[in-house]
């Protein structure tokens, strides 16, 4: 490509604006950068749009901790809810596989739970600011979560609370008396449940990025809407090759999501990224007898939360290919199953399916490319991006500026795997 193909030029060119993209640029811009964050859809429509809105303290410990080992025989049938994966994919990617498992000790556990605390207290304040900042404050509910038990597993609970107590979460031990009174709703079916207080959700995932999106245009950032093809060194500045168009800019962030190693590829970057794919299903609300806050259904493997459209379910993790086709084995699994939690009517739309990125140690990476000045990855959020994506932006942004970020971002550097 020669200058004359140049469309565009900035500071900092963010790719993806998902939440993680969008918190960047409004970061970098907030520093005084000229910014240009391209995506090919509108700001917040993939895997941050589709999630389960939860703004969540206590998401600490990764799937892969020492608890997977007793749940791992049933999860090995691939017939739990929880956990569908694929033989031909775990064959193929059995580095992966045992890279990831090999996570699941005690040792292993601590330090990614301390890492992951600072980036979510980080998170949580910004996205508290912001939203008020982005004149969406209707839309988050201060009124926690709620992890809930169908069996009497008050002993499981109470090991869980005094574990998140360690890290300075606290949550509410509740009786099945207190879970009515919390949520007068919804159908007594839970004996325990373990109220996560400090934890908010939002009515519409989506919105709340697009609701940056517009902040940060405001702010005087560029949202340029193309295909991202391949990514350039030209000597001290890069190019970003879009379908429609060259940007130059002098620092470049990859925050695609999912589909962040395909473009570092090319450059020799082998990520060992994987994809806990899950679906959401969303339904009518009953007027007058809808949750207040989202449940965790441990038992049956669900999370619902209330949405701006409806009741929305969403189904645990199935480990396969990005792109594979659609199985809806564990939304039909567990619809049933919130029925019995909740009266909802007919579903909204169709249901939705996101991959949730994830490295073998279940930690995002945030910082810079090991062997190209400039570039910087933040990707791999995996179930809790909707969250971290906000500090994680802060993070890159001060980075760049050679400035400290807001919380210890060592563990989460890409030199770690690259
Ligand atoms: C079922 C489910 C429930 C979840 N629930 C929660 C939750 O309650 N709380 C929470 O914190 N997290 C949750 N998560 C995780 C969270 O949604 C993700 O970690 C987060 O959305 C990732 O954000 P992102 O910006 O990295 O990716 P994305 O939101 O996917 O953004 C990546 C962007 O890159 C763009 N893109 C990709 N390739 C190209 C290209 N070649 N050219 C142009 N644009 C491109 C895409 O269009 C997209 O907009 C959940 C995930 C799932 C799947």
């Amino acid at each position: 490509m020669s200058d004359d193909a140049t469309t565009g030029q900035a500071d900092v060119a963010v790719l993806g604006a998902g939440m993680v993209g969008v918190s960047t640029a409004y970061a970098a811009r907030q520093r005084g950068h000229s910014v240009i964050l391209i995506d090919r859809r509108e700001p917040g429509s993939e895997t941050s749009y589709g999630n389960a809105g939860i703004l969540s303290s206590g998401s600490i410990f990764p799937l892969n901790g020492p608890a997977l080992w007793d749940k791992l025989p049933k999860y090995l049938t691939n017939r739990h809810p929880a956990l569908r994966w694929n033989l031909a994919w775990s064959i193929r990617n059995a580095g992966w596989v045992i890279s990831f498992l090999s996570q699941a000790s005690a040792a292993h556990s601590k330090p990614r739970a301390v890492a992951l605390r600072g980036l979510i207290a980080a998170s949580l304040k910004l996205h508290r600011e912001w939203i008020v900042k982005a004149n969406a404050p209707q839309r988050i509910r201060e009124t926690g979560w709620l992890k809930a038990w169908r069996s009497d597993a008050v002993a499981t609970a109470r090991a869980e609370q005094a574990a998140l107590a360690e890290y300075g979460i606290r949550t509410e031990l509740l009786d099945r008396q207190a879970i009515s009174a919390l949520e007068p709703h919804i159908v007594p079916v839970y004996s325990v449940g373990l109220l996560n207080t400090q934890t908010a959700s939002v009515d519409s995932p989506g919105a709340v990025v697009k609701a940056y999106a517009q902040m940060f245009a405001g702010s005087g950032g560029q949202i340029r809407r193309a295909e991202i093809r391949s990514i350039a060194q030209d000597g001290a500045a890069w190019r970003v090759m879009l379908g429609d168009g060259t940007i130059k800019a002098r620092h470049v962030v990859v925050a695609l999501g999912p589909w962040s190693a395909d473009l570092l590829r090319p450059l020799g970057y082998r990520v060992p990224l994987a994809f806990e794919r899950g679906y959401h299903q969303e339904f009518k609300p009953n007027a007058g007898r809808t949750l207040l806050r989202p449940i965790h259904d441990s038992e049956a493997s669900f999370l619902m939360t209330p949405m701006e459209q409806g009741i929305r379910v969403t189904t645990g993790v199935e480990l396969t290919a990005r792109d594979a086709p659609s199985s809806y084995a564990q939304l039909d699994a567990v619809i049933p199953a919130a029925r019995s939690v909740v009266e909802f009517g007919d579903p909204v739309g169709e249901p939705w399916r996101g991959a949730r990125p994830t490295l073998p140690d279940s930690l995002p990476m945030i910082g810079s490319a090991p062997r190209h000045a400039g570039l910087w990855l933040c990707f791999a959020h995996q179930h809790i991006g909707f969250t971290t994506g906000a500090a994680s932006g802060v993070a890159i942004a001060a980075m760049i500026d050679g400035a400290p970020p807001p919380f210890d971002a060592a563990p989460f550097s890409p030199s770690r795997y690259l």
